[in-house]
């Protein structure tokens, strides 16, 4: 579903992507773990292309991201071929990003509406089934601020479900939460794996790795230099930097 290569992208003089290549399989789950400053928030942007590459491509469902060919040279797209691209991806953030001027029912539907077109009656009830997925049946009418964090970010996943995209990209989607609030909030994501999301996630949950992920990817210094499934690169890591990573956060 998507394909990746030879990304590269530097921010002034600093190289944050440097040649990363990455496939990701309808159905498959994809950890990305790596150091702070490694390119992890980068590597996802770019695939919804919120950042531009320097030089590689990025594919989403055989569709060059960003771009197209015109008269044999690569042309960006316009704005409004990017949003179409973009809906197809669900982006789900650590600071859960959620309209705070509007209540959890419409904070599901604008998108849908607005983008999509979809009638206002259709997109309600298909947010209120989303919200029932992710457990929170009954907060349709509830702003933001009145719930916990690990309610903000159900929301928030299930806002991203609204639009059902091909693929769900998670930035450390737990690291803003308490400590007793992470768990509802992976038991979601492994729910919506089960189901047969695609999904890409940086987190430092090793746990959720291991149990949930059929590709972990350690990014080192915008490469990836270890790449496997969880018992390989969480057990057998054979690179000393994505060792010392593990070390840290086990
Ligand atoms: P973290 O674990 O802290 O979230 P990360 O792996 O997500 O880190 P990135 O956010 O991709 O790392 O950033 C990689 C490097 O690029 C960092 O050194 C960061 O300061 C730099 N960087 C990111 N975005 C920009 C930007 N818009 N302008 C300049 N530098 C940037
Ligand atoms: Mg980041």
């Amino acid at each position: 579903l998507v394909r990746i290569r030879g990304l590269r992208k530097s921010f002034g003089s600093q190289p944050v992507l440097d040649g990363v290549d990455l496939d990701i399989r309808r159905g498959e789950v994809t950890v990305l773990l790596g150091p702070s400053g490694s390119g992890k928030s980068t590597l996802l942007r770019s695939i919804n292309h919120l950042e531009r590459p320097d030089a590689g491509f990025v594919e989403v469902g055989g569709e060059l991201v960003g771009y197209r060919y015109q008269g044999g040279r690569l042309r960006e797209l316009g704005q409004r071929a990017i949003t179409r691209q973009r809906a197809r991806v669900g982006m789900v953030f650590q600071q859960f990003n959620l309209f705070p001027h509007l209540t959890v029912l419409d904070n599901l539907v604008e998108a849908p509406v607005a983008v999509h077109g979809r009638p206002r009656s259709g997109a309600e009830a298909k947010a209120r089934e989303l919200l029932d997925r992710v457990g929170l049946g009954g907060r349709e009418g509830a702003f933001p601020r009145q719930l916990s964090g690990g309610q903000q970010q159900r929301v928030a996943i299930a806002r991203a479900l609204a639009m059902e995209p091909q693929l769900l990209l998670f930035d450390e989607p737990t690291s803003a939460l308490d400590p007793e609030l992470v768990g509802e909030v992976l038991a979601v994501m492994k729910d919506l794996a089960e189901s047969g999301m695609t999904m890409l996630v940086v987190t430092h949950e090793i746990g959720f790795a291991r149990e949930v992920a059929d590709t972990v990817v350690f990014l080192d210094g915008g490469r990836i230099v270890e790449s496997g499934s969880p018992a390989e690169v969480l057990t057998r890591p054979r690179h000393e930097r994505s060792r010392a990573f593990l070390a840290a956060v086990l």
